[in-house]
């Protein structure tokens, strides 16, 4: 059994019950949402959410309440000590995100870490460390913030694993930071996913398999350590589909949540032929995953203009 949905919306006027809904025609057990738009901070009152029709057709569909993802926006900055203001206005977010969360009936919240501008790394960690543990210490729910994995563009944290593990190390209340797997970020920020067993002794050395709560699964547009963070649909990139079938079926994960992110195909989630893929007999998914590229790559070529690269032309 696998536990796998994709990144679904949630707006007006279904809100959750229409997350829901997109889910299951993706044919998800697992899903995960933005509590509104992810660049902003407007939020709508938990009370529209349409959270008993939501709950209901969830019993009725066989999705657990702990398979609901939720993402912090991106906007939260914990670690921006040039601009303090900024930072205290994310944990102040992130204390009211939680109530959110807790009344969705979800228990993990992933958050970027943060990005120390031009402070260094280690300022940038006690700095979010120092807003985790004002925001968690005044929450008595259970809800886990799972800090992300980053691909480290820019200066951004939590671009290996000794860095997320620094920023718990600083948490009083460690039973509530948990960890949330990229595949495209641990590639772009030079982890080999060829070698998967490698990276995950090395994450169970450093965090505690415990301590992984979500994957999410995306196939990377640039190759390993570009530091780039822009995702692509599996098997049309770097990654390749194998590898990513294999973290999806690992043994080891099987009860972690996974959570697609890649990119629209023309105008269109491609969220349920993902899934199905992942579905299928490994023999069978490779094949029908090769073809998949092949035709993609096929049609990015032809749109091209003569002469001109087909790789550029499908950014
Ligand atoms: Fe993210
Ligand atoms: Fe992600
Ligand atoms: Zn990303």
């Amino acid at each position: 059994m696998i536990w796998i949905g994709s990144h679904v919306s949630m707006k007006a006027p279904d809100y959750l019950l229409g997350a829901v809904k997109e889910s299951i025609g993706y044919g998800s057990n697992a899903f995960m949402i933005y509590t509104g738009p992810p660049q902003n901070s407007r939020r709508v009152d938990v009370d529209r959410f349409r959270l008993e029709e939501a709950a209901q057709l969830m019993q009725e569909s066989g999705i657990d309440p702990e398979r609901i993802i939720v993402h912090a926006p991106y906007i939260i900055n914990l670690a921006n000590s040039l601009k303090p203001e900024t930072a205290d206005f994310g944990a102040e977010f992130l204390q009211e995100e939680l109530r959110r969360v807790t009344q969705i009936g979800a228990s993990t919240l992933v958050l970027h870490p943060g990005s120390h501008i031009k402070a260094g790394a280690d300022v940038g960690i006690r700095w979010i460390a120092d807003r985790l543990n004002q925001v968690l210490d005044a929450d008595d729910s259970n809800v886990v913030i799972a800090l992300e994995t980053m691909a480290g563009k820019g200066t951004e944290i939590g671009r290996n694993f000794e860095e997320l593990q620094a920023i718990r190390e600083l948490v009083n209340k460690k039973d509530r930071i948990g960890v949330c797997l990229d595949t495209c970020h641990i590639h772009d920020a030079g982890y080999d996913l060829t070698e998967f067993e490698t990276v995950l002794d090395e994450f169970d050395r450093i965090l505690g398999l415990d301590s992984l709560k979500v994957i999410h699964v995306n196939d990377s547009k640039n190759p390993r350590g570009a530091r780039k963070d822009r995702h692509e649909n599996l098997g049309h990139g770097h990654i390749g589909f194998e590898t990513l079938y294999g973290i999806v079926h690992h043994p080891r994960l099987e009860n972690v949540t996974k959570i697609l992110e890649t990119p629209w195909v023309e105008d269109r989630p491609p969220y349920r032929e993902e899934i199905e893929l992942l579905r299928m007999e490994p023999a069978s998914a490779a094949i029908e995953a090769a073809a998949q590229a092949v035709e993609a790559r096929k049609k990015t070529a032809e749109e091209a203009e003569p002469g001109e690269n087909p790789a550029a032309a499908a950014v």
